[in-house]
């Protein structure tokens, strides 16, 4: 049987309300989109949404794969929507926000991996709202370069790519994907000339070594932002948390990641790769 650990307080947190929270949720329901913040659960709502963010996921709401971690549904997705990225762009124009974080489910099945939508979705976004500042939390498209380099012709201001955990749980946490192939799409990501992003989940049974080995890695393929959080077991199907990290553990990984070269570090119990999105898109701001 399960024994479930219980949840620390710094882990509890405010349910979304207020004015800027109905217009975003407003504004992503008329326009049809769907946001990885409610399909995450994720614990940051009331804060990201309060003040007139989200998390743009594009693609559709069904994703080829099958992460032991994610909330988003597995299933054959429907037909891509080429007017999505319109709807994007509009609704990203309508929050009046200074930047956007953009994601997307995984979709294996399509000859591109979804990398024109992607292209025509930052496109978008740049022509109506060329002031805003874009952050791309794109999948590892196979790895294929030719994917990889529509986003980067596309030019957001931050790609990131998460490896989401350590080699030796690649396989457990990331069933479809190779720690080693991301490595390759975050490096052929920087060799474009992007500003690239990366985030690992602690809590699913890593070690300390592992998690500073897979810093290193990240460093080694030019990675320059890191988030580190604490991971949620969305429903009971999903992996299990191993442990819940202590915020000093996190401060300390956080000291670690400056010191191994990253010049931004996001480390805490309710970082999330998206969180605090607006302060990456500069080096140094962490500090
Ligand atoms: Fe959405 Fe990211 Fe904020 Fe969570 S941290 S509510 S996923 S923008
Ligand atoms: Fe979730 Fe992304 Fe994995 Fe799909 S590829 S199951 S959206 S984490």
């Amino acid at each position: 049987t399960e024994t479930k650990i219980k949840k620390p307080n710094w882990l509890r947190v405010k349910l979304p309300t207020g004015e800027n929270y109905k217009h975003v949720r407003g504004l992503v329901d008329n326009h049809k989109l769907h946001t990885i913040c409610e399909s995450g659960n994720c614990p940051n709502m009331g804060e990201c949404w309060g003040e007139g963010t989200a998390t743009f996921m594009i693609l559709g709401n069904v994703c080829t794969r099958s992460c032991g971690f994610c909330a988003v549904a597995t299933g054959r997705p429907e037909p891509v929507d080429w007017d999505e990225p319109q709807r994007v762009a509009e609704a990203i124009y309508l929050m009046k926000v200074k930047h956007a974080v953009i994601t997307s489910v995984d979709r294996d099945e399509l000859k591109d991996q979804g990398s024109i939508i992607w292209q025509n979705t930052i496109k978008a976004v740049k022509t109506l709202t060329p002031d805003t500042t874009l952050e791309t939390l794109i999948p590892d498209f196979k790895g294929k370069a030719e994917d990889i380099q529509r986003v980067i012709d596309a030019a957001p201001e931050v790609v990131s790519h998460n490896i989401e955990t350590v080699e030796r749980l690649t396989r457990q946490v990331r069933i479809q994907a190779k720690y080693w192939r991301s490595m390759e799409t975050l490096k052929i990501l920087k060799a474009g000339g992007m500003r690239t992003k990366s985030g690992i989940m602690l809590g699913l049974g890593e070690t300390k070594e592992e998690v500073v080995q897979t810093l290193k890695d990240l460093r080694n393929s030019g990675v320059d932002v890191i988030t580190m959080g604490q991971y949620l077991q969305p429903t009971r199907k999903h992996l299990p948390v191993i442990r819940f990290v202590h915020p000093d553990e996190f401060a300390e990984l956080r000291e670690i990641g400056y010191q191994l070269g990253f010049d931004y570090v996001e480390s805490g119990p309710l970082v999330r790769s998206s969180y605090h999105s607006d302060k990456h898109v500069l080096p140094g701001y962490g500090r």
